[in-house]
């Protein structure tokens, strides 16, 4: 079988053995229901306390701070309907034009409920500053949600500085942190956030579960409605084996971080080297304050959507956009909002090296990239 170079981790990671071991014994023979007053149930109970606690503690939050969902999809919906629907004095919301669509979208629905809402419009190196924030500011905002990390550039935010902006004006502040988690360190106190979104999928935990992170003091609405679980702010049965799985993964990212930031630093310095020996024009989009392993790329003369699929063939998985765009040729609304030339923007592809990436693997990625050139685009 043709060896596959997996280099789209932005979009999903590989779920970590220790990870996954961890989840098995929660769904063969500790099955019990964490709600049951049963001994039997006393397992789940604990396992999701301890869950919780180690969780927190990788962000600095207190364990009733964390609260489970399916992902960040739920979180940023969560985060962002709650607030808007909270205070009927302080109905707006700014957001910025970049974010993930589980936040365009959320905004999308309060604003044809009549809430009204502020899009952020970053820098041309996909940054939104303290200072664009004070311009779109006014008293009557109550939430102001601004992404940690980019999905696409891997462009990192001032959160501690927007945080305090929203703050200053008596609005509360969420961070879609689903890109940043377990990847770079996260201080929930030091940067001063009130809500933090997180999808285990992204740092090597299981799909289909995260985090809601809510300071003490923020009083949410509920998400669902029905049992007691997650003191009754979401009910529902929780995901025992995915929760266990995601505090694994997010335990073993964050007491690895260092060596894995170095470890992709150094890959994406050998990428970006052999490109250029290979003389093959392209830009790197993004600033520099960016994501370890993520790199928006773009190649002049060749599509995106062509390269993609081409180095499918080679079995080297990239991205062209982020992921749910994948199959949509449109410059993805990322791209447009740091007004990138359209002719860069449609030779654009993500690679998000991770983890379990070598050497040899962006060797390989260079050549391939080198070769379809050779044949299809400009050099
Ligand atoms: N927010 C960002 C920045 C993302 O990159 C993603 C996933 O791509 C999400 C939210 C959605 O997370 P999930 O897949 O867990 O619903």
């Amino acid at each position: 079988m043709k060896q596959m170079i997996y280099a789209d981790n932005a979009a999903t990671t590989k779920l970590d053995d220790e990870a996954f071991e961890a989840m098995l014994p929660w769904l063969r023979e500790n099955y019990g229901n964490a709600s049951q007053p049963y001994s039997f149930s006393r397992g789940p109970k604990k396992a999701l306390a301890d869950a919780r606690a180690s969780i927190a503690a990788c962000i600095n939050a207190d364990p009733e701070e964390i609260l489970f969902t399916s992902g960040g999809t739920e979180s940023d919906n969560w985060a962002i309907k709650s607030s808007a629907f909270s205070d009927p004095d302080h109905r707006a919301t700014i957001t910025s034009a970049f974010e993930h669509h589980a936040v365009l979208r959320s905004c999308a629905a309060i604003e044809r409920m009549g809430y009204p809402v502020a899009y952020l419009r970053p820098s041309t190196e996909g940054v939104i500053t303290a200072n664009n924030l004070a311009e779109s500011i006014t008293q009557q905002t109550r939430l102001v949600s601004i992404m940690l990390a980019n999905n696409e550039l891997g462009s990192i935010q001032p959160i501690k500085a927007l945080a305090k902006t929203a703050h200053s004006y008596g609005a509360l502040f969420h961070t879609d942190a689903v890109q940043a988690v377990g990847h770079i360190e996260i201080n929930v106190r030091e940067i001063g956030v009130d809500m933090l979104s997180a999808s285990a999928h992204k740092f090597n935990g299981p799909k289909g579960v995260g985090f809601l992170f809510v300071r003490k003091g923020v009083e949410l609405a509920s998400y669902a409605d029905g049992g007691s679980q997650e003191r009754g702010y979401r009910a529902g049965t929780e995901n025992i084996a995915g929760i266990i799985g995601m505090a694994v993964a997010l335990k073993l990212n964050c007491s690895e971080m260092k060596k894995n930031q170095e470890h992709l630093l150094s890959l994406e310095r050998e990428l970006l080297d052999r490109l250029k020996h290979k003389n093959i024009a392209f830009s790197r989009n993004g600033s520099s304050n960016t994501l370890p392993g993520v790199l928006s790329l773009s190649f002049p003369g060749v599509s995106g959507e062509t390269l993609l699929h081409r180095l499918d063939l080679m079995g080297i998985c990239v991205s062209t956009g982020s992921a749910c765009d994948s199959k949509n040729t449109e410059i993805s609304h990322v791209l447009k909002a740091i007004k990138l030339d359209e002719k860069l923007a449609l030779g654009t592809i993500r690679i998000s090296l991770g983890r379990e990436n070598t050497e040899a693997d962006v060797a390989v990625i260079a050549d391939a990239i080198g070769r379809i050139l050779d044949t299809v685009g400009e050099k």
